[in-house]
């Protein structure tokens, strides 16, 4: 019989007033209205392994199960999260001169995107604390994960989703037996549904930061980019912004790791958003600690059209902490960008994962970042679950081919 995980938690701490909570309850936000996050005895974590044992694992997040919440082995659920590859980029380094540009491409995991690691995490803690019935408002990602994973562990789940959400979102979360329903509004307005249904529904509430251990999910995106690197982090992580799970469980983990002495570099965290909904971006050029809430948000890149997140001046603080910054890219840039990757570089990008690419563009051309710093961009979804360009040229195979047309790169080419 293999021994449960050992488990390092030592409770939960309100993210703005400090204050502590047991582990093993079911609890949404803080007392005060705050997210909670998990504290470990990371004393204990560093006597009883080191980065060379983890190393040595079956590769994926559950390696790093020191540094997670659950306590039973039989409560994990999992579908195969794998190790995520890091993808270089060699036309645009050539193109733009610049040292080393990687993308962690974490659209490899469960349902196509980094949600995967989050779900995987919450969906085996509310199965330790004995939930049956989930809801979660969400832009796509997120309720395909939290589908999978509850359809796994046999779990009742609930998802609004906003009208315009692709439509390859709202038909996998229905496959994987979700109860889906397209909302006339945006995310905040599908959170107020999931609230509202709280009494009559006794549902929980599994949304961005209003349970604690989604983000702990997505803290094993930094504990396994440092151990692909062999701890050795690059100075820049570009990462799309919406609710900004991916950059506070970032922060989170390079703290973790840097006190345990696995680490000593952290890498400079930039904000990367949408100019139709760029709250932290406007936040953070204004030396503000939250984020006013953006009005008429649009924007292609749906994965980042968060206009309120209530962890804010979490993600504020990362970037400040970190010394890096918060910036913006238009609609266009990023389908360049997305472009750009697919056609010179082979790689497929999510929009939300080609805001990235133009928004290093951007930095590099106004000197935010400098050519010969390691860049490493995320990309958080796989680039199939969004609408693409048509492509709608066709050909008769039984007429004459007109193949000098075809040569000479028209799309009629029949003789
Ligand atoms: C959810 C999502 C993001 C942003 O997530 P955060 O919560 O800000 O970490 C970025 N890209 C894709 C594809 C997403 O699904």
């Amino acid at each position: 019989m293999i021994a449960d995980p050992p488990t390092f938690v030592t409770g939960l701490v309100c993210s703005g007033a400090g204050d502590r909570y047991g582990a093993n309850h079911i609890r949404g936000l803080s007392d005060a209205g705050w997210p909670l996050l998990v504290d470990y005895d990371l004393d204990g974590i560093a006597a009883s392994v080191d980065r060379d044992a983890v190393s040595g694992r079956p590769p994926g997040m559950w390696r790093y199960r020191e540094f997670l919440p659950v306590r039973t082995r039989d409560n994990i659920v999992s579908l195969g999260e794998v190790e995520t590859p890091i993808v270089s980029l060699p036309d645009v380094e050539q193109r733009l001169g610049s040292r080393s540009v990687l993308v962690k491409d974490e659209s490899r995991l469960p349902t196509a995107s980094f949600k995967a690691r989050g779900m995987a995490v919450a969906v085996s803690m509310a199965k330790e604390l004995g939930l049956t019935r989930l809801a979660l408002p969400t832009n796509g990602n997120a309720g395909a994960a939290l589908a999978a994973y509850g359809a796994r562990a046999g779990m009742e789940v609930y998802v609004f989703c906003p009208e315009d959400t692709p439509e390859v979102n709202v038909r996998e979360i229905a496959l994987h037996g979700a109860r889906v329903w397209r909302v006339n509004g945006l995310i905040g307005d599908c959170g107020k549904v999931v609230q509202a249904g709280a009494d009559e529904m006794q549902w929980f509430d599994m949304s961005t930061l209003k349970e604690p251990y989604r983000i702990e999910g997505k803290k094993t995106m930094g504990l396994e980019l440092a151990d692909q690197l062999d701890w050795d982090l690059p100075d820049v992580i570009f990462y799309p912004t919406g609710g900004g799970t991916g950059i506070i469980g970032m922060w989170k983990a390079f703290n973790e790791l840097e006190a345990l002495g696995w680490i000593t570099k952290k890498p400079r965290m930039v904000a990367v958003q949408a100019e139709g909904c760029a709250p932290i971006v406007k936040a953070w050029a204004e030396g503000t600690d939250h984020a006013e809430p953006w009005e008429g948000a649009h924007t292609i890149a749906t994965g980042i059209r968060v206009p309120a997140a209530i962890g804010d001046f979490l993600i504020l603080r990362a970037i400040r902490q970190s010394g890096g910054f918060a910036i913006a890219v238009s609609d266009e840039a990023i389908n360049r960008a997305q472009a750009a990757a697919a056609q010179r570089d082979g790689l497929l990008m999510s929009p939300e994962g080609a805001a990235t690419l133009a928004a290093f563009e951007k930095a590099l051309a106004s000197a935010l970042i400098d050519p010969d710093d390691q860049v490493m961009l995320f990309n958080c979804g796989h680039g199939l679950k969004y609408p693409m360009p048509p492509s709608d040229q066709t050909l008769d195979h039984i007429r004459p081919i007109d193949f000098a047309a075809m040569a000479a790169g028209r799309a009629d080419v029949s003789g």
